[in-house]
């Protein structure tokens, strides 16, 4: 099973909060011992009776006696627990998930994570990042695109994007092992490509992975961090997310010597590492070629790799 950092952080406060019952539990037990000596005498018999149990050094015990033992015990400091006033959730840990007990994982052959930990790891990447939980797949307004044959092909806007989303819903659900492992959607302003990008790392998200949405200038400044501050942290997160979104590839200053290297590294060390990556532009892949170079444009536009989803049509953010 790979160690996603996500899901390790949920489980480190998982073992936190089970080690923090632990402690009280345990000095409420101290308390009790040391209030009422006669328990821990017991206590102690009991545990030496099962120890000779076991290594079977003492065979003169038998079960009846251990059981006897056991019991006085059991009813002694339930005793003392009601004249203190502790009840069985004080010292009993209750977990917050009944089905893997706080424990995180589940199955006994095949072990995997609970939901309960993937949820409040989607959760927590949610908060963090700016992927919000409004445009999604499911939220997608397809009235909004027209219905009439568009000029330079045989769909209608609408249809266009029914067969997006459609692609859309297929290519999340079978992440990672999607067909392929780059999108590039391609198309003018205001014909959705951004809520496209939205709904995708959201999708992602609540599957447990890791996404980053970033816009261009992001690149720009990442770099920066590493120059001036050798601060590699953006970009070593752009080089390693699950999903990197890199929206309106085009808007961001061609600054000379920075933006197409760092660019060029990055996609090339999502491909090394098999990391899935989606491009939002609206550039054509003729000037996405003039602006970045060939070596940029062999890795965003590989067939092997990339499905190029253009979008045709109108502006539709006066409808929005
Ligand atoms: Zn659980």
């Amino acid at each position: 099973m790979a160690k996603n950092p996500l899901m390790l952080d949920v489980l480190k406060k998982y073992q936190l909060r089970i080690d923090v019952f632990q402690v009280k539990a345990d000095t409420i037990m101290n308390n009790i011992f040391e209030k009422y000596p006669e328990l821990l005498e017991f206590r102690k018999k009991y545990a030496q009776m099962r120890m000779d149990a076991r290594t079977a050094e003492d065979k003169g015990h038998c079960k009846s006696e251990y059981d006897n033992l056991y019991q006085q015990y059991e009813s002694s400091l339930n005793k003392c627990l009601e004249k203190e006033n502790v009840s069985a959730s004080d010292l009993e840990y209750q977990p917050l998930c009944t089905l893997c007990n706080d424990t995180g994982y589940v199955g006994n052959v095949h072990k995997r994570y609970c939901t309960c930990v993937i949820a409040e790891a989607a959760q927590n990447m949610l908060e963090g990042s700016n992927i919000n939980d409004h445009e999604t797949i499911e939220n997608f307004n397809l009235e909004l695109f027209d219905d009439s044959t568009m000029e330079n092909g045989n769909l209608t806007q609408k249809k266009q994007m029914e067969k997006l989303l459609n692609y859309m819903t297929s290519w999340t659900k079978s992440f990672p092992n999607c067909d392929r492992q780059q999108l590039l959607i391609s198309g003018g302003v205001g014909l959705g490509k951004s809520y496209c990008l939205n709904s995708l790392a959201y999708e992602v998200i609540k599957q447990g992975f890791s996404a980053m949405m970033i816009t261009s200038f992001a690149i720009n400044e990442a770099a920066f961090d590493e120059i001036k501050k050798s601060d590699s942290g953006a970009l070593n997160m752009m080089r390693s997310v699950d999903l990197l979104l890199i929206d309106d590839l085009g808007s961001e200053q061609v600054l000379n010597n920075i933006t197409c290297p760092t660019l060029f590294n990055v996609l090339n060390e999502r491909v090394r590492r098999s990391r899935h990556t989606i491009i939002s532009t609206n550039l054509s892949a003729e000037e996405i070629e003039e602006r970045y170079g060939s070596r940029v444009f062999s890795r965003l536009i590989d067939k092997n790799r990339t499905m190029i989803l253009p979008l045709m049509g109108k502006d539709i953010r006066s409808k929005v």
